[in-house]
């Protein structure tokens, strides 16, 4: 059975009445969403004080409209692809990756005998972006972002792709002087990537991708380094192992759609 507010509420709620405890107000207002009888009672209670208030805020407002200037048109293709593509947060990290495998490019040439350092970065470089690209603490609209329909697993994909748009032709170029094969600097690059995001839904992207990355450099830089030997991963004939597994990471990333409607995801 509806219960209706009776009359004396409604007026003291119509006139703004102080002692109404918010619970009350809630309750009111929740009604009056679904009662047209009420609404309609609550039109004639109200006082004609609170009547000329909104009368003088609604000449006063029309007034304003007209007069002021016009509404600056907004470049809404823009804004869109620049929010679902990319954030400006990205810019300092994308370029900080740049110069990081620029120099290790540099190295490359510099002492060839060396394992190569571009090898052992690539797999990770993706991973400072896409981290950034899912992070509520460097993007400011994140809260807007994260309540529409479009965010989740789709818009973290999208600002990947931005990264490696970045991150993929500076290790294709970058290899054109150079002997290393590109299906090891790429296949192991998306499979880190797609193993952030596959974790991330879970971890959190942020977790996830410093936990690849440490694994990366416990398990194969680091033992390269020591040894002065590039690890048997990035061996030329590793190359349709990467191949699977990267086959295999991206298809099972597509499938956690449902793990960023989680809030883990969030951090
Ligand atoms: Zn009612």
């Amino acid at each position: 059975m509806i219960t209706h507010p009776n009359v004396a509420l409604l007026t003291r709620y119509a006139g703004g009445d102080p002692g109404l405890d918010e619970a009350t107000v809630w309750s009111v207002e929740v009604h009056l969403e679904a009662c047209p009888d009420c609404r309609a009672r609550l039109a004639g209670s109200t006082p004609d004080d609170t009547r000329a208030l909104l009368d003088r805020v609604a000449v006063e407002m029309d007034r304003s409209i007209a007069t002021g200037p016009a509404p600056v048109p907004v470049r809404r293709f823009g804004a869109a692809v620049h929010r679902r593509w990319f954030i400006r947060a990205l810019l300092p990290w994308l370029t900080m990756t740049v110069a990081v495998l620029g120099c290790a490019f540099l190295l490359e040439g510099l002492w060839p005998g060396l394992p190569s350092l571009v090898l052992l970065l690539a797999p990770v470089a993706p991973l400072p972006g896409v981290a950034v690209a899912w992070s509520r603490r460097v993007d400011p609209a994140w809260e807007l972002i994260a309540g529409t329909p479009a965010a989740g697993l789709t818009m973290l994909l999208r600002r990947t792709a931005a990264v490696l748009a970045v991150v993929i032709p500076v290790l294709a170029v970058g290899s054109a002087g150079t002997q290393l094969s590109v299906a090891l600097l790429l296949l192991p690059c998306l499979a880190c990537t797609a193993a952030t995001i596959a974790l991330g839904g879970r971890l959190g992207v942020r977790r996830a991708a410093a936990g690849v990355a440490v694994v990366w450099a416990a398990a194969v830089v680091l033992p390269s380094m020591v040894t002065a030997q590039l690890s048997a991963v990035l061996r030329p004939d590793s190359v349709p192992v990467w191949a699977l597994a990267t086959a295999v990471l991206v298809a099972f990333t597509a499938t956690r759609n449902g793990d960023y409607r989680r809030l883990s995801s969030l951090s």
